[in-house]
């Protein structure tokens, strides 16, 4: 009964166009990389096509996940410290690597939070719901736009905090939720890029809210960091703003290019963590290699090369864009629509679920990986391909997502 309760409701879920399935790497991530489908879902794709695809759908942004450097950096720090850390951070697994890499991480934020200190965490995901969770309880009160990340929705209902979810951007809904609050602490919590949608959070106007309401500014850099701001220090840095209400949270394997994930905010929050995050503390720490190979890939990142990958994205979003919105006035009747994103991630907007496959299976076919993003991801009949770029891409490989969509738009219309 158990089972055929599951199996049933994964039956409703294909029905809906709503299955995911995963594909196989066989090689590093890069603009192209050779997959294969999983066997169970041999319908998704042609299973004997193990060419290379050129791909838009991973987060590194500048191409440093299979750059020499980092991957030699990976090598020196197993050799250095073995394969595993061992135990958690505040048992012995707290390495000279860890320490160096929060030392290197600090500085990068200095002239955005007086007196900052830098926590490491394993992922994101554990980042942001040990944050919510040490710092929000029953008493407290949360305010969070609607389109945060779910790990973000997750730290929330755990921290068993007042949730209140605000309409995407709308500050004077948030403004009302905050005058209305009588919680002692109060966490305003937002992505600073919206992941699936690619617009910058108005940040400047958030600090004055949580000025003005004394609360906390929780800021979801994760696909900031690397990418926006002087040196790529992301969002805080790009808006030149400066304040201990900041609890900023960067994650490391987008354009940083490796894994884990930080929390930089003022040195006596971050004690505060150390000391009360469950995600930090009951969980083994990441391998060390992880922290060396992230100190080389952070001088990639913040130096003259990371500044050029940097410049390169920038030509390739404004090449993109230009292709795709001549597709979508080419083509009014498929009522397509580009997301309003200045950033790496470029949304399409395609609407019904099973459209969005069907589109991204015909690029597929063409050896162009576009994901679709369906629901519960982001909200129902807003399916897309998030076309996703970095500057591991070259122009031409923009030219063949252009061309390769520009044929898919126009079989569509047949
Ligand atoms: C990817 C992502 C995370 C999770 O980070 P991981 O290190 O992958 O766990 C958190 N927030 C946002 C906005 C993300 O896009």
């Amino acid at each position: 009964m158990l089972l055929e309760r599951l199996s049933s409701e994964l039956g409703h879920r294909a029905n809906d166009g709503l299955e995911r399935c995963r594909r196989i790497a066989e090689s590093p991530c890069a603009a192209h990389q050779s997959f294969a489908f999983d066997a169970q879902h041999m319908s998704e794709g042609d299973l004997s096509s193990r060419k290379p695809t050129l791909g838009f759908g991973s987060n590194d942004y500048l191409g440093l996940a299979n750059h020499p450097e980092v991957v030699a950096a990976y090598a020196d720090g197993a050799k250095r410290y073995g394969g595993g850390g061992g135990s958690s951070h505040l048992v012995g697994g707290h390495s000279r690597a860890h320490e160096e890499l929060e030392t290197r991480l600090a500085g990068l934020l200095t002239k955005q939070i007086p007196d900052v200190n830098a926590l490491f965490f394993s992922s994101g995901y554990m980042a942001n719901v040990s944050v919510l969770t040490a710092l929000g309880d029953r008493s407290s009160a949360i305010f969070a736009d609607k389109l945060n990340h779910a790990s973000l929705i997750d730290g929330a209902l755990l921290a068993r905090a007042k949730s209140h979810r605000y309409p995407h951007g709308q500050l004077h809904v948030l403004r009302n939720q905050l005058s209305e609050s009588d919680s002692q602490v109060k966490l305003i919590v937002t992505d600073a890029v919206f992941s699936m949608d690619g617009d910058v959070a108005d940040i400047p106007s958030l600090l004055k809210l949580a000025k003005e309401f004394d609360a906390w500014l929780v800021v979801d850099d994760a696909h900031g960091f690397g990418v926006l701001g002087e040196n790529g220090k992301g969002s805080l840095s790009h808006f030149g703003l400066y304040s201990e209400r900041f609890i900023y949270i960067g994650t490391l394997g987008k354009a940083a290019g490796v894994a884990g994930a930080f929390v930089a905010a003022h040195r006596i929050v971050i004690d505060w963590l150390m000391q009360t995050a469950r995600g930090y503390i009951y969980t083994t720490a990441t391998p060390p290699a992880v922290p060396h190979a992230l100190c080389v890939s952070l001088d990639v990142l913040a130096g003259d090369e990371g500044e050029k990958r940097r410049c390169h994205l920038k030509d390739i979003i404004h090449a993109t864009r230009e292709g795709i919105e001549g597709i979508v006035r080419a083509h009014p009747h498929l009522h397509w629509s580009l997301g309003d994103s200045l950033t790496a991630i470029q949304p399409l907007l395609i609407g019904d679920n099973r459209e969005t496959l069907a589109v991204a299976s015909r690029m597929q076919n063409r050896g162009i990986w576009t994901p679709a993003i369906r629901p519960p991801t982001v909200p129902a009949g807003t399916a897309r391909l998030r076309i996703s770029l970095s500057a591991a891409h070259s122009m031409s490989d923009v030219e063949e997502l252009i061309s390769g969509l520009s044929k898919v738009a126009r079989e569509h219309v047949q």
